[in-house]
């Protein structure tokens, strides 16, 4: 084993079960290990570097911002989080924009903003949230709550009260659950990650949707995985026609360095005050800088690329050997193999494709710019490795 394994071993908190390989270097959907051996990246760092690695534009806008300056606390104006704040808000509708680190941290501020605005306007009594049941929300305590997952419950319990856990896709069972209790938000994502890509059936949606708006009840849109062009539109709720009124965002959106945002609709624009919320390095102008490169190019064109690059996944694996089902939405996919997953991971591994896993699923998220060849010859391996 190599020096760094063995040092990762005895100094890291063992909550990683790593592959047996480090990454050194890497350039778009290509990254090298220790050996100078070549990899396909299907899964960007877990949907984070949406233009691969070190993307030429992305490295230009981060590194002309880590010339001017890294870091001011937000007691004072700086250029990169409002011209990012701007472009979101512009591109989607939302009115404002709180700038956190992570998908947990916006997943958190959604759930603070939610409990205020029903504290509010229904009484302190109202501040349950529904969540579905295979979601995933996060690490912290309370998003580990709303994750409607026992698995990743299970030794840290009590966690943060108030949340209720349905099926996705039965409306029915939502709407009870909804009117037995006092309830201020429904949050969901509209593609599964997590619980195995699954997209969330349209009339379901729209129909939360709606029943949400009738009941007052807020509708929280998790595109932490969903977001930033991953679907084949900008944020995944817009494949269903809704109108959410908080989304939050993460992973895609800083594009390789820590970003997470929730953005707050009409409704709940103005429920957060001063002093209410906060965060030492929300808003950073690095990750902002960054980010707004990422953003500003994911137009309708950049979009129509993504589309085309899914259907080119789609049909490629759909009824091949060894695949039972292939599930997602744009450049966010789960397969359904017939060799146990984690074979198969091995296997391209060991072939020169890095895949993830989702449950008992193989997961690809590549680059959102993966070039077609890359794209194809990786689909080719993926293939064959499933075909056993
Ligand atoms: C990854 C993920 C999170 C958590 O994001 P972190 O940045 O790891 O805190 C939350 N929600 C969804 C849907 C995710 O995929």
């Amino acid at each position: 084993m190599s020096i760094i394994k063995e040092k990762d071993k005895k100094y890291i908190a063992n909550t990683y079960n790593r592959f047996p390989i480090e990454i050194v270097s890497g350039k778009g959907s290509l990254v090298f290990d220790e050996n100078g051996k070549r990899y396909i990246d299907m899964g960007s760092g877990i949907g984070v570097t949406s233009f691969g690695i070190s993307d030429p534009e992305w490295v230009g806008a981060v590194s002309e911002q880590l010339n001017k300056v890294q870091h001011m606390s937000n007691l004072y104006y700086t250029e990169p989080c409002v011209k990012l704040a701007e472009l979101l808000c512009e591109a989607t509708g939302f009115k404002k924009v709180f700038f956190g680190n992570s998908g947990a941290e916006a997943d958190e501020c959604a759930i603070k903003v939610a409990r205020k605005y029903a504290a509010q306007k229904k009484g302190s009594g109202c501040y349950k949230i529904i969540t579905l049941i295979n979601s995933f929300h996060g690490r912290t305590v309370t998003t580990l709550a709303a994750t409607g997952q026992e698995v990743f419950h299970k030794d840290f319990l009590p966690l943060t009260d108030g949340f209720l856990h349905t099926p996705a896709n039965d409306f029915e069972a939502l709407k009870k659950l909804a009117s037995e209790n006092e309830i201020a938000a429904i949050m969901l994502e509209c593609v599964q990650g997590e619980g195995g890509v699954i997209a969330l059936d349209k009339e379901f949606l729209t129909s939360v949707a709606e029943y949400a708006a009738e009941n007052d009840i807020l509708l929280i849109v998790d595109e932490v995985q969903t977001g930033n062009g991953r679907t084949g539109e900008l944020y995944g709720y817009m494949n269903y026609g809704i109108m959410p009124d908080i989304i939050t965002t993460a992973k895609g959106l800083g594009g390789g360095l820590p970003l997470g945002a929730a953005l707050l609709g009409e409704k709940v624009e103005s429920v957060l005050g001063f002093g209410d919320h906060g965060s030492t390095y929300g808003g950073n102008p690095i990750a902002c800088a960054g980010a707004y490169s990422v953003i500003s190019r994911i137009d309708k064109e950049f979009l129509a690329s993504v589309k085309a690059k899914s259907e080119l996944v789609f049909k490629t694996l759909s009824g091949a050997k060894g695949i039972e089902s292939v599930s997602g939405m744009g450049l966010m996919i789960g397969i359904k193999t017939e060799r146990s997953v984690k074979e198969v991971v091995a296997e391209c591994n060991e072939r020169g494709v890095l895949c993830l896993t989702a449950k008992d699923k193989l997961r690809l998220l590549p680059a959102l710019n993966i070039e077609t060849e890359l794209l194809t010859e990786a689909l080719e391996i993926i293939k064959q490795v499933c075909a056993g």
